[in-house]
């Protein structure tokens, strides 16, 4: 029902390109884990190896503790969710669910009854008879979930699953699969290039680039407390300010060099950081904040990206005097 994964300084390549280079990581079992990064930084890679879909060039990939060289896709505990579900079109939705089932030789009524309890896990009870042409797209994924749960995978990998779902729809979806893998307890390796899905979704995040794990943990750690400068950036946007040698253009910060790293968010009218009187350059009402830019008049040739409340009524050209509540600083 649930393993945990065991990835040892795997590396891969295609022809000449390094698409992972050593990448070591430990996921629990039952754990929520998110791999999250642009498009090209090897999450499909790692995912496909997991699966068994391809073997990698070194390294080893353990599953409940079983090394899994050379053991294919159909031996492994694992099934796997694709952005384009493939539903066979001429056969029931319960036929769908069941084909794992059927696969593996298991009786009809059997396969009917775990496929109906399937169906009303992820939602849709009562449509077992129905044909995927009747329903709609988050419907159809809704389906290939139950699919790859029905077999009972220890772990279940899926790969930009909400990826063809309107926005609105995918957080729904994402509150949904959360609850899903609550109930299951099936360990969840899910791949997404959205950083807002991957902090609804994860246990834990793993942000990857080119081939490596950039930084790793539970969404709030990744976010507030970034370990490279491209997680901090790839989580959200954050202002970058050069430290050297413990001092900054707003001042002195710290020892050492590197950068120091504040939320949008977290510059406001309190704080621990002053950043001193700021001039406004420009403001726009985006909802539940007022997004501008200001210049602390210390560092006039620094642009700084705030988030006011959203009842501020600044202008350009106004002077504030501002503080950072959070600030991180990234040593070089
Ligand atoms: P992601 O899923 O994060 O977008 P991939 O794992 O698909 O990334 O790809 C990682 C890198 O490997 C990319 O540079 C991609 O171009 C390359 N790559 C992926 N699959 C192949 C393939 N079948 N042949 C050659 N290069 C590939
Ligand atoms: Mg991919």
């Amino acid at each position: 029902m649930t393993a945990n994964v065991s990835i040892q300084s795997v590396t891969q390549t295609y022809g000449a390109a390094l698409a992972l280079d050593h990448v070591s990581l430990e996921i629990a079992a039952g754990e929520f884990v998110v791999l999250l990064g642009p498009s090209g930084c090897g999450k499909t890679t790692l995912l496909n190896l997991i699966g068994g879909f391809a073997e990698p060039v070194s390294g080893k990939i353990l599953i409940g503790g079983k090394d899994m060289a050379g053991v294919g896709p159909s031996r492994r505990p694992t099934t796997t969710v694709f952005q384009d579900y493939a539903l066979f079109p001429h056969m029931t939705l319960a036929d769908n669910v069941g084909f794992g089932l059927r696969m593996r030789g298991v009786a009809k009524a059997e396969r009917r009854a775990k496929a109906e309890e399937m169906l009303a896990l992820v939602g849709l009870p009562g449509k077992a008879d129905r044909r995927p042409h009747e329903l709609s797209g988050g419907q159809r994924q809704r389906v290939a979930l139950a699919r790859a749960l029905a077999v009972s995978p220890d772990v279940l990998l899926l790969d930009e699953p909400l990826g063809a779902l309107d926005l609105k729809l995918r957080r729904a979806m994402q509150d949904e699969l959360k609850a899903i893998q609550r109930r299951v307890g099936t360990t969840f390796v899910h791949v997404t290039h959205d950083q807002e899905e991957a902090m609804a979704i994860a246990d834990r995040i793993v942000v990857m680039s080119a081939g490596k794990i950039a930084d790793i943990g539970p969404p709030r750690e990744v976010y507030l407390h970034p370990k490279s400068l491209f997680s901090a950036a790839f989580m959200g946007e954050i202002n970058q300010i050069p430290v050297i040698q413990g001092q900054s253009p707003l001042g002195p910060v710290a020892q050492g060099t590197g950068t120091l790293l504040i939320r949008p968010e977290a510059i406001g009218l309190t704080g621990t950081l002053p950043l001193g009187p700021c001039r406004v350059e420009d403001a726009a009402f985006f909802g539940t904040y007022v997004r501008a830019h200001i210049s602390p008049l210390a560092a006039p040739d620094l642009r700084l990206t705030v988030h006011l409340p959203q009842a501020s009524s600044s202008a350009p050209g106004d002077i504030l005097t501002l503080f950072a509540t959070d600030h991180v600083i990234l040593e070089a």
